[in-house]
């Protein structure tokens, strides 16, 4: 049996031939580097004199984008937006249906968190797609990159929407801004669909 490792996700392939493409970030098998067996764990011993290198020499601002890729904080903070949009739509559906107003003001004060958040829920993912993907244009991230944005985006319109026109939910487009909530929480369960394949490999 060999064992191979593609370049850009580094998902470990075992088998007698390659797959047509890499089944986590679907670049083609070209990208596929051959390992020796015994080549596997000397892997991470690897990366570390970098690591050293930037906590003795390099900058504050190094030093950050180093503690924050190798504790995890683009999942850990993506998670907050991830939970925190369905229950927007949740509530700016209750408050449309029940003609409930004070449920729409709980989405809009929940969404102002989110905006304060995604700058950095984006910056995190940036930094790990540069460290981890070496900034790979493949397929995979593609996805990713449209669909923040299209989450950025959209927020932002309903965001503005609703400082523009608090009775929103009471006029004859409450449909149409009820939509783009229903679009906004597609996007996320997209782009968490996708960060988990990329970091579970499955
Ligand atoms: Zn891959």
């Amino acid at each position: 049996m060999k064992v191979w490792q593609c370049i850009v996700c580094k998902y470990i392939h075992k088998g007698e031939s390659l797959p047509e493409k890499c089944p986590v970030c679907n670049v083609p098998a070209i990208k596929f580097k051959e390992m020796d067996a015994a080549s596997i764990p000397p892997k991470p011993e690897a990366k570390k004199p970098l690591e050293k290198e930037i906590i003795e020499k390099g900058s504050i601002f190094e030093k950050i984008k180093l503690l924050l890729t190798k504790h995890h904080a683009h999942p850990i903070s993506a998670h907050i937006p991830n939970g925190i949009l369905p229950l927007i739509l949740l509530l700016w559906a209750a408050a449309w249906i029940m003609e409930y107003d004070l449920l729409s003001k709980a989405a809009f004060i929940n969404l102002i968190f989110v905006l304060v958040l995604l700058p950095f829920v984006i910056f995190t993912g940036r930094l790990e797609w540069q460290k981890k993907y070496n900034a790979s244009f493949s397929g995979v991230f593609k996805i990713k990159i449209a669909v923040t944005i299209v989450i950025t985006i959209l927020s932002i319109i309903s965001f503005a929407w609703y400082i523009i026109n608090p009775d929103i939910l009471s006029s004859s487009n409450a449909l149409m801004f009820i939509l783009i909530n229903i679009v906004i929480v597609i996007a996320v369960g997209i782009a968490g669909y996708i960060g988990g394949k990329l970091v579970f490999k499955d």
